[in-house]
Order: C-alpha cells, then sequence, then structure tokens
C-alpha cells in the first residue's frame, strides 16, 4: 500500500527536504566501514572554519539514511549515544519517518558530523544488524544503480541484499560459558564448595567456552553450581550466532583441465592479458556455438584463484542445470551456485560461505552479480545476450551493466560470452570501447550444421492444419531411421494457444488480461499465461455467445500429439515449464535423452541452450515466424539468437547435423543471415536500420508504464505526466524525445489498464536530468501507479 502511493506522488511527506540533505552532510563522509575513508559526496571542502567543525566541537554524530521508498534521497539523523560505538555503514536502523513519525526500516550509507548542526535532526531509535549487511563496495554499487535505473538507493538495498541474510535465516544463537576476567581474583577470596571448583576447573582446562551441557556432563554435576557460579560473576556467557545445519553437496569428482586448441588459446592469452593489467577491461568473447567457449572461462577463472582472489560466473537461469554446475564443480572445489529454487537457509549460508572468501567459484543467475566476494578477480556472464539478465521489477537492472560497473570499480576483467551478442555489446566493441575476441570455429573444427529454410505457405500438410512439413518430416525419418536423435523447437506451450470464435471472430481472452486463453488439453484447462487464470473447457462465445469455438494454432501439446501420430515407433519428450514441473525432472528427462533413451526431444526455449549431444544430427524449428512478429524493436535480433542457438544444437558429433526452420517469411534477412550462420553480416545490417530507426544502440531508451484501475484516468494520467514531462524538457533544455503515451501492447494485465510513453535520448546524461528534474512537479494522482523502465527489453 505504502510503496502504491508513493509510486504516485515523487514529493511526498518525508522530512527534511531531499535536495538540502545531500548538502547538509559533511562531505567527506568519515567512519566508513572497515575503516575506510570514502567519499561518498565528491567535492572538496570548501576552505574556512566549516559548519561540520563547530558540529564536530557540539560533538554530534549523524547517519545518512536510504529507506524502501520511491523517493530516492538519504535522510540525515542524529546518532544518540547509546548507538554511536555500534553504528557502521551498512547496517540496517529503525528510524521516526514522515509527518506521522511511523517507524520506518532503512539503511545506514554514510557515518559523520553533520554540516548543518541548527536543523533540528530526528534521532535513529534502533539498530537491527550487529554486523554490516553490505560492505562499502556493494553501498557504492547499489547508489549507483539508483542512479542509472533511475530509482531509489534504498529500493536497490533492499532488493539487492537477500531476505535470507537480512533474517539470517538457517541460523540460531548459541550461547557457551567461560570463566570471567575476574574469575582469579574471585577464587581468592570467595570460598568455593568442592563442585563448584570442579566446574571451574573443567572450564579453564578446557580452553575453549564450553556449551552448557558440554560443561555439566564433564564436571559431573547439574546446572546448579553453573548458575551459582555465574551469579558470583565467576563465569560468564558468549552469544554467538551459529549456522544450524551444514549444506550437503553433491560430490563430484575432479577433472583434468581440458588441452585448449589454438583459437582457444589465443583467447585465453587475451584475456590473461587483462587479468595480469590488474585494470578494467570488458572482454567481448564471440565464440560460435560449441567454439567451446566454457573451458576457456574456467581456465581464466583458475589463473585468478591462483591468487587467492574469485570469480562470479552468471548464466542465465534456465541454463542453471545440474550438468552446468558440475562442469564447474569438477574443476573447481569449492563453488556456490545461487539460483532461485535456494531455500532461504540455504542462501543464507551461501552468502556467509562467499563473504568469508571460502568459495572460489560463484555460479548464479542475475543476482549473483551482488554476491559479496570479497577479493572479486573475475566476472564473467555467460550467453550474454539473454534477456533474463534484465531484471523486470524495480530495480530493473541489467546485470551486464551492473556487472560492467562493478568491475570497473574493482578494476577487473568482465568475460561476455555467445554465440550471439546483443547489438549493444557487438557496438561496444565495434567502436574499439570493448575488446572484442572471436572464435569463429567448433572445437575440432566441426562445421557449424547446414540451415534449410523451409516454406511452409505452400505446404500440403501444413495447408491441412499440421504443424510439421513435408520437408521436416521426411528429414526426421531419414535421420530416425539411422539411429540419429532429433530436437524439436516450439516456444508455444500448451495445446492450442487460440480459442476462436467461428461465428463472431473473436478470440476468447483472459478476463483480466489484454490476452487470449491457451487451451492445455492434458489438464483440460484453459489458462492465461500471464496471470495464470484458469478455468474450464470453452464452448460457447463469451462475446456472442455462439457455440462453435475452436482450438487453433500449435503449442507444444499438440506438437507432441502430431509427433506420436507420425513417428508411433519412435520415443518422444516433451520439455516446457509445464511437463517439468517436479524438481529434478530436468535433469531426468536430459539423462535419459543423453542415454540414446529417448528419439524424439521437443520443447520451448528449455531446450534452445546449452544442451550438448553429439548425436543429434537434426533439428527442426517449428514456427520461426512466432518469433519474427512480436511487436518489438528486438524482434529481428530475437529471431536471429533463437536460430543461431538451436542450430548450435546440432552437429556437435562426428556425424554431423541439418537444421530445418520453417517459416512464412523465407526471405526475411534475420532467418537468411541466421541459416547463413553469418552473424557480421546480421548485425550490420541491423545496426544500419537501428541507426535509421533511432533506436538502441543509437539511443538510450527509457519507458514509462503506467497502470490503474480504470481506464479514463491511467490515460488522464499518463496525458498530463508526458506533458510535464514535455514542458520541463523544454524548460530545461534538455535533448530527451517524449513519445506517447498510448495504449501498451498488452493493454490490460492482471485487471489493470495499461498505459506507456517512451523517452529517449542520445545519451543517459540528458535522460537522467530529465526524470530527476519532473520529479518534483509530478503531477500526483493516486488512481494509477507509475513505474519506469530504463533499457527496456520488454516492450509489451
Ligand atoms: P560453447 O559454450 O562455446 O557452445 P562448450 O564450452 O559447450 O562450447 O564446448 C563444446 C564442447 O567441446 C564441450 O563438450 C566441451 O567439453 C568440448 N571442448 C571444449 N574445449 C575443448 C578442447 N580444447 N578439447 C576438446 N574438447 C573441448
Ligand atoms: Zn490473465
Amino acid at each position: 500500500m505504502l510503496a502504491r502511493i508513493a509510486a504516485t506522488c515523487f514529493n511526498w511527506a518525508g522530512s527534511p527536504h531531499p535536495r538540502l540533505e545531500q548538502a547538509g552532510f559533511r562531505r567527506k563522509a568519515v567512519a566508513v566501514a572497515r575503516g575506510r575513508q570514502q567519499n561518498l559526496f565528491g567535492g572538496d571542502d570548501p576552505a574556512g572554519p566549516a559548519p561540520w567543525e563547530l558540529a564536530e566541537q557540539q560533538d554530534l554524530l549523524a547517519a545518512q539514511i536510504v529507506f524502501n521508498l520511491p523517493a530516492g534521497d538519504t535522510w540525515t539523523y542524529l546518532v544518540p549515544d547509546p548507538l554511536r560505538d555500534l553504528i557502521q555503514p551498512g547496517q540496517r536502523v529503525r528510524a521516526p519517518f514522515g509527518r506521522g513519525n511511523r517507524m520506518e526500516t532503512g539503511f545506514c550509507v554514510a557515518v559523520g558530523p553533520p554540516e548543518d548542526y541548527s536543523r533540528r535532526l530526528k534521532s535513529i531509535a534502533e539498530i537491527l544488524d550487529r554486523e554490516p549487511l553490505a560492505p562499502p563496495e556493494m553501498l557504492e554499487l547499489s547508489r549507483w544503480i539508483g542512479e542509472r535505473y533511475l530509482c531509489s538507493w534504498g529500493q536497490v538495498l533492499n532488493n539487492v541484499i537477500p531476505a535470507a541474510v537480512r533474517k539470517q535465516a538457517g541460523t540460531r544463537v548459541v550461547q557457551s560459558l567461560q570463566p570471567s576476567a575476574e574469575a582469579p581474583l574471585l577464587m581468592q577470596h570467595l570460598k568455593l564448595t568442592p563442585l563448584q571448583q570442579r566446574v571451574m576447573q573443567v572450564l579453564e582446562q578446557a580452553g575453549r567456552p564450553l556449551r552448557i551441557d558440554e560443561l555439566t556432563e564433564a564436571a559431573g554435576c547439574g546446572t546448579g553450581p553453573v548458575t551459582l557460579l555465574r551469579q558470583k560473576g565467576l563465569i560468564e556467557a558468549l552469544r554467538e550466532r551459529k549456522s544450524s545445519h551444514d549444506l550437503e553437496q553433491e560430490e563430484v569428482a575432479a577433472v583434468e583441465d581440458l588441452q585448449l586448441n589454438e583459437d582457444q588459446a589465443g583467447a585465453l592469452q587475451q584475456i590473461q592479458a587483462v587479468i595480469e593489467s590488474r585494470a578494467y577491461r570488458t572482454i567481448l568473447l564471440h565464440g560460435v556455438t560449441g567454439s567451446g567457449k566454457t573451458e576457456i572461462y574456467i581456465q581464466a577463472i583458475r589463473e585468478v584463484v591462483s591468487y587467492g582472489r574469485q570469480a562470479i560466473v552468471l548464466v542465465p537461469e534456465i541454463s542453471l542445470t545440474p550438468q552446468t554446475i558440475r562442469r564447474f564443480r569438477s574443476r573447481f572445489p569449492r563453488v556456490a551456485v545461487l539460483h532461485s529454487h535456494l531455500s532461504p537457509s540455504e542462501r543464507h549460508w551461501y552468502w556467509q560461505q562467499i563473504s568469508r572468501g571460502e568459495v572460489q567459484v560463484v555460479v548464479g543467475a542475475r543476482s549473483a552479480v551482488f554476491a559479496p566476494t570479497p577479493h572479486l578477480g573475475l566476472i564473467v556472464i555467460d550467453e550474454e545476450h539473454e534477456t533474463t539478465f534484465k531484471q523486470d521489477t524495480t530495480p530493473r537492472y541489467h546485470a551486464r551493466e551492473v556487472a560492467r560497473r562493478r568491475a570497473e570499480m574493482e578494476q577487473i576483467p568482465l568475460v561476455l560470452g555467445t554465440a550471439t551478442p546483443t547489438l549493444e555489446s557487438w557496438w561496444r566493441a565495434d567502436q574499439g570501447e570493448d575488446l572484442l575476441v572471436s572464435l569463429p570455429r567448433r572445437v575440432s573444427s566441426l562445421p557449424l550444421p547446414p540451415v534449410v529454410i523451409v516454406d511452409i505457405r505452400n505446404d500440403p500438410q501444413c495447408s491441412r492444419g499440421a504443424s510439421i512439413g513435408r520437408a521436416l518430416e521426411n528429414a526426421m525419418r531419414t535421420t530416425l531411421n539411422v539411429g540419429g536423435q532429433v530436437i524439436l523447437f516450439l516456444n508455444l506451450r500448451g495445446f492450442a494457444p487460440t480459442l476462436w470464435c467461428r461465428a463472431c471472430g473473436e478470440s476468447v481472452r483472459c478476463p483480466s488480461c489484454d490476452i487470449t486463453l491457451t487451451w492445455h488439453r492434458d489438464r483440460q484447462r484453459s489458462i492465461c499465461h500471464f496471470c495464470d487464470y484458469e478455468t474450464g473447457a470453452i464452448t460457447t462465445c463469451p462475446s456472442c455467445g455462439n457455440a462453435g469455438i475452436r482450438y487453433l494454432g500449435t503449442g507444444t501439446q499438440r506438437l507432441e500429439e502430431e509427433v506420436k501420430a507420425k513417428f508411433g515407433g519412435f520415443r518422444c519428450l516433451r520439455m516446457d515449464s509445464d511437463s517439468m514441473r517436479k524438481p529434478g525432472s530436468h535433469d531426468t528427462a536430459l539423462a535419459a535423452f543423453g542415454a540414446g533413451e529417448v528419439d524424439i526431444l521437443l520443447g520451448t526455449q528449455m531446450i534452445a541452450k546449452g544442451l550438448d549431444f553429439p548425436n543429434v544430427t537434426l533439428v527442426g524449428v517449428v514456427d520461426a515466424d512466432t518469433m519474427l512478429s512480436q511487436p518489438d524493436l528486438r524482434a529481428s535480433e530475437r529471431t536471429f539468437q533463437l536460430i543461431a542457438q538451436v542450430a548450435g544444437r546440432t552437429g556437435r558429433g562426428d556425424r554431423g547435423g541439418r537444421v530445418f526452420v520453417q517459416t512464412s517469411s523465407p526471405a526475411d534477412p534475420a532467418i537468411l543471415r541466421a541459416a547463413e550462420h553469418d552473424y557480421l553480416g546480421f548485425a550490420t545490417a541491423e545496426l544500419r536500420q537501428r541507426k535509421e530507426a533511432e533506436a538502441p544502440p543509437f539511443q538510450v531508451l527509457a519507458r514509462v508504464i503506467f497502470r490503474g484501475e480504470l481506464e479514463p484516468q491511467v490515460r488522464e494520467g499518463a496525458k498530463q505526466v508526458a506533458g510535464h514531462l514535455r514542458q520541463v524538457a523544454e524548460e530545461q533544455k534538455l535533448a530527451v524525445r517524449v513519445l506517447g503515451p498510448a495504449p501498451a501492447p498488452v493493454a490490460r494485465l492482471r485487471g489493470m489498464f495499461r498505459y506507456h510513453l517512451q523517452l529517449s535520448a542520445s545519451e543517459l546524461a540528458p535522460l537522467q536530468q530529465l526524470w530527476n528534474a519532473a520529479a518534483s512537479g509530478m503531477p500526483e494522482n493516486s488512481t494509477f501507479e507509475l513505474t519506469v523502465d530504463v533499457d527496456p527489453v520488454s516492450m509489451r
């Protein structure tokens, strides 16, 4: 509720005023954790007696606090005497906030004397953490993220420090006993019973603090004597937080590093040169599928680990399979894996291990970029082009940009690996900002598979409603008959993606989203893939009441049925998020395919990447048009990437491989270039188009999304905000274009109407300036919510 209100009013009831805040703090923030001096706010100390010197005479101590609120400010609070010696940046505190002085939790980001001692400051009420949750580097990184992605520092900190770490999940307080400092003196003056003497003797001889049960057992007594000794001050209790469990990890047999081929060795050398320079540099490792990029990451990591440093490897969540993890565990004894299915106590346990420097390699999805490694030596992002590296809730950061910033701060290399770089990364490398390292060949010089484009517009089978055309079917037969395996890719799950009314021509939509329902025949449910709304079979049209709904289109379930009907004698396995619900089912399925127990593997994105099975000699892209027809400026790029990635699943053994791409746009440049494995040709042409269209990477975009329950209010609010932004841009002469507002492509989602507008500029700075300058006069309205997405990857 709070967040909702706050999201709509930018100038809301906090005190004191944000702009004064930054000035109101001594510029050189002192007493930063670990005793390091850190200049958080920049600038030189002005000459002459400054207000803070007077404050120092008064001996006041203040803390800068940020809250998990959209208002992106830091607030100054006084630190009351009892907390002076305890407060450190990176701890959470509770403090009265706003007019009502409601207690809010915030992060302390700096400590020092206040500049403006004359102002009445509120005081911190409580410190919540004994140790800082965020080291100084993480504070600085999260501040940068707030600025970069137009959200508040507090929102970022709240997100990057896992809840499990804040709550210290999986730990408990353990009490142990030891002789007090006064014990020797007291023992000379007090008369102790023989039992009490024995207790003291046991404790002294133990040489370490003992738990009460250990002590009573060793001394052969009950708790009575111990309690008395504590009351007399001879024994003191220590309270420590201990992990209540140790994680059991799968034992993985160690594997030797591979002998690199010439291309790989050359690439590794270039990365090593950057590592040795001890400076920041981003390296774009552009290597075709199967060129052995992972082996290069591993050997580059080996280098930094040998200096006692750690490495972070980010992979798309979908690639965090047991195979991937084993690949790293077989090379490095101490690997931490961070993914979304960890229990809170596992997550906390790993976090602690990492921050103590006990982990060599952190492998994880997007948020692992925040892993608290004490001495980071290298960051690797595998499959750099994957959109899941962008977070789709606030803070809407892109892990690649955060990694870049972190690498810059820590003066280390960042390696971006992919067969299909994003045009953003390609452009940077092309301009010489980043270092381009290419691996144009597959390991052991296996050729990339030939790709056949199949025009399905005149295919007799497809015209009759089948999804597998004649050419693909024949190729499958040939492959299967000689014992090869087949992968079929289709990025629509369910049975039929459209329920269509013959009478009125409408499709059946989700009652709360502007999305057609998908029929899932296995569960006999019609499901919205956005909000998970579901209902039973639909026979009459909700629009016109006619009975005559047809179930059109093909999802993976219908494809599976077609495959089973056509290839009765062969074993088929479907992999999508419906069939792979159970934990571990992914691993089991791939193991079965790898062992040759399955002939045809069909599925969604889940099977498009990473799989490395030499016996797969045919890959079919069932419908390349589904990606091409997306209303998105990156539709071509995604189509190219997907075909290239899927094609990468074959031709990995000496039996070679072929790819069939079915489409009704056989002349589309993205499809043609992908079929020729011509990334460079694709990138060059696409960049030219992007330049003409004033699209990224030539322009920086931010998308502002408005949501609300009542359509007219959302539309009106969006218009007002757009007008205000235009006005501020004009007044301040900021070169930012404001486009829209318009209804979002998905105009209704989870019952909320959606509008959006787009800001574009040739650089980030004017865009940031506009947003910050516009914040104060932003039209206030509680009937809609507003979010801003910088560098959006989704336009829906
Ligand atoms: P990419 O990530 O570039 O698609 P991988 O790293 O998955 O490629 O490598 C493809 C396959 O080649 C893997 O099975 C890997 O073990 C193998 N491989 C990589 N480098 C070598 C090498 N130098 N010698 C032999 N096999 C290698
Ligand atoms: Zn829905």
